[in-house]
């Protein structure tokens, strides 16, 4: 086996890349885990244009491109791959990943959140034949161009995927299941206002055609008041209705909410001393990258503070 690391830092999104800037600062030289979604979910947006420093704004691939660059930079070392299992019961901590087991006095969680779906056997079967969670990864494919598309979700990301189809869809209708959004007001202005936008207020996503013919040719719509259904013909499916933490391989190592969040006790710690967590695998209020980079910032001031004691 290999010898102890001083830090393990999983996941490479805002959070576990600031932690690495920070602990590799430290000298603690971290081995960080970029799992299976390298640069985390803000490489799926296009514009970021509320992380502060960019005026322009800067596109989220370039962003997390730039934070890897730093952390590396002052030493941090990155693996790709997820991380098979942990063993939290005893110090020094494990790490499995790849086959390999690592070990660790201090680890740092940062494995975000990924895609809620909408539960429903044909969104399954018809994933990536014109169902998607990532317009800006798919929304360009020739089979949604100048075609009618459908957005499901009230939230920022609904709005900001809705925003970035219009460049490509005929027409994009947005299906939310109450009749006022969730997401932040300038949002919701630019979405409303928007020509080619079409709210599908009180609606739910009740089936989405067809199954047989092995891709998207529509969805069923249920009215979320009344209960009654109706046909609507599009060529894709983009969902967009939050995010669930990213927890199944801590489940039983370290405390968990019932909804899969990691419990924190005060700061960044977790219920397993040394284990730290930061970033939206702990947080489901504010979920923003500037709030993930923050709480990576603690939890590696928090694990430098750990491993001098
Ligand atoms: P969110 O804010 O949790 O919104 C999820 C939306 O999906 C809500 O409108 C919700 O409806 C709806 N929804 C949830 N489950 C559903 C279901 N089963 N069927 C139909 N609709 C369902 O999630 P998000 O939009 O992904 O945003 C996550 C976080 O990232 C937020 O904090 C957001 O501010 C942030 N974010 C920010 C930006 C930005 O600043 N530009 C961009 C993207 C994301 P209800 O409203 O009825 O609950």
């Amino acid at each position: 086996m290999s010898e102890t690391r001083n830090v393990i830092i999983l996941g490479t999104g805002c959070a576990g890349l600031t932690a690495a800037i920070y602990t590799a600062r430290a000298d603690l030289k971290p081995l960080v885990f970029a799992g299976l979604m390298p640069g985390g979910l803000l490489t799926t947006t296009s514009i970021v244009e509320n992380f502060p420093g960019f005026p322009e704004g800067i596109d989220g691939y370039e962003l997390m491109t730039r934070m890897q660059q730093q952390a590396e930079r002052f030493g941090a070392e990155i693996k790709y791959g997820p991380v098979e299992s942990v063993d939290f019961s005893k110090k020094p901590f494990t790490v499995v990943a790849d086959g390999e087991e690592i070990t660790a006095k201090a680890i740092i969680i940062a494995t975000g959140a990924g895609h809620k779906h909408l539960g429903i056997e044909s969104e399954r079967l018809l994933d990536k034949k014109g169902v998607t969670y990532c317009a800006t990864c798919d929304g360009a494919l020739p089979m949604f161009r100048n075609q009618p598309l459908v957005v499901v979700g009230g939230g920022d990301s609904a709005i900001e995927e809705a925003l970035y189809l219009t460049r490509f869809a005929s027409k994009v209708h947005l299906v939310h299941r109450r009749d006022a959004l969730r997401a932040s007001r300038i949002m919701q202005e630019r979405a409303l206002s928007h020509e080619k936008i079409q709210m599908e207020w009180n609606s739910v996503v009740d089936e989405i055609h067809d199954v047989q013919q092995d891709c998207v040719t529509g969805v069923r719509l249920k009215d979320t008041l009344t209960g009654a259904t109706r046909e609507l013909p599009c060529a894709g499916v983009f969902v967009a209705i939050g995010l669930a933490p990213n927890t199944a391989v801590f489940q039983g190592h370290i405390a968990l909410s019932p909804e899969g969040y990691v419990e924190l006790h005060g700061g960044t710690r977790t219920s397993v001393e040394g284990v730290f967590a930061c970033g939206d695998v702990a947080d489901h209020v504010y979920r923003q990258a500037i709030t993930a980079a923050g709480t990576g910032c603690a939890a590696a001031i928090e694990a430098e503070r750990y491993l001098a004691d």
